[in-house]
């Protein structure tokens, strides 16, 4: 049977010799394993559309047991998420987030649009990043069921309120009074709340030029993080681990120490091939049509 959806590809590693493995992730159908066969022959004409986080039309022939690619036509490549650390990096993160989301045979037309539109703004040049992935994983929630609650007391339902706390379980905020049977509640700030509360109401493209102060961006990805951990079931997320050490190295101002310059420059590359090594080639996936999730 032959199939045809638009689709982003969020994994594409080496299969056989000359072929691919994709995981896309597919307008109609939700998640895909496929198969593209020959694809890494330098002739190839599938090559350009099977890149990771390229949105692209297949048309794929169903087999007994996998899903083969008969045919790409590239849409978009993004290709200045692959230009850039940072930018990599959190592209990575989005695909992170929605692969623990999406299943087989099960579409999720508002986490595609969202993702569609986050990796757009993502490539754009003048995008605040920080912003735009704050505001994504609050949208996020939403899509996936776990919209927090950011305007009364998950216990006695107070809505007037000096000191509000974050927690995990109760799926929002709690008031200090309340506060006392949250065991893991964050302190949230009058102002870490505005602007939660800013970035909940408004889209992804609305808020992509907001300047967020650092220190409050730091609070709000605190909580984005701990109530992601918690709904989604994992320790940590992956794609994020080498973020700290290339911040570090990007902080070196341009001075005439070309030598330290240099050094950070070419740590950077590596750490930027490291990520891509990472996402892009180790899946977890051992057989097709029988993944284990870790
Ligand atoms: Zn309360």
């Amino acid at each position: 049977m032959l199939i045809n959806s638009d689709a982003f590809v969020l994994k594409s590693r080496k299969y056989n010799e000359a072929d691919s493995l994709l995981v896309l992730f597919s307008r109609k159908m939700g998640r895909i394993s496929a198969v593209a066969k020959g694809s890494r022959r330098a002739k190839s004409q599938m090559l350009a559309g099977i890149q990771p986080f390229c949105y692209s039309h297949f048309l794929l022939y169903q087999g007994r047991s996998m899903y083969t690619v008969n045919q790409v036509d590239t849409l978009k490549t993004f290709y200045p998420l692959r230009e850039n650390y940072r930018r990599l990096t959190y592209a990575s993160y989005l695909v992170e987030l929605v692969e623990i989301e999406i299943t087989e045979e099960q579409s999720h037309p508002q986490l595609f649009n969202l993702f569609g539109k986050a990796l757009s703004l993502l490539s754009e040049e003048t995008t605040e990043i920080e912003t735009l992935i704050r505001s994504f994983e609050l949208h996020y929630m939403t899509a996936c069921g776990y919209e927090p609650n950011l305007f009364h007391c998950g216990h006695c339902q107070k809505r007037d309120e000096k000191k509000w706390y974050f927690s995990h379980p109760q799926g929002g905020l709690v008031c200090s009074h309340c506060y006392s049977k949250e065991q893991d509640a964050l302190r949230i700030s009058e102002r870490g709340l505005k602007l939660a509360r800013y970035l909940q109401m408004k889209s992804l493209p609305d808020v992509q030029h907001l300047k967020i102060h650092p220190r409050l961006n730091e609070e709000l990805q605190q909580i984005n993080k701990a109530y992601l951990l918690y709904h989604t079931g994992r320790r940590q997320f992956k794609s994020l681990r080498l973020l700290p050490r290339v911040d570090e190295l990007m902080s070196i101002p341009p001075s005439r120490n070309h030598d330290k310059q240099s050094e950070a420059e070419s740590q950077t590359h590596r750490l930027t091939e490291e990520v891509k090594f990472d996402t892009f080639n180790k899946d977890e996936d051992k057989t097709i049509g029988n993944e284990q999730e870790e």
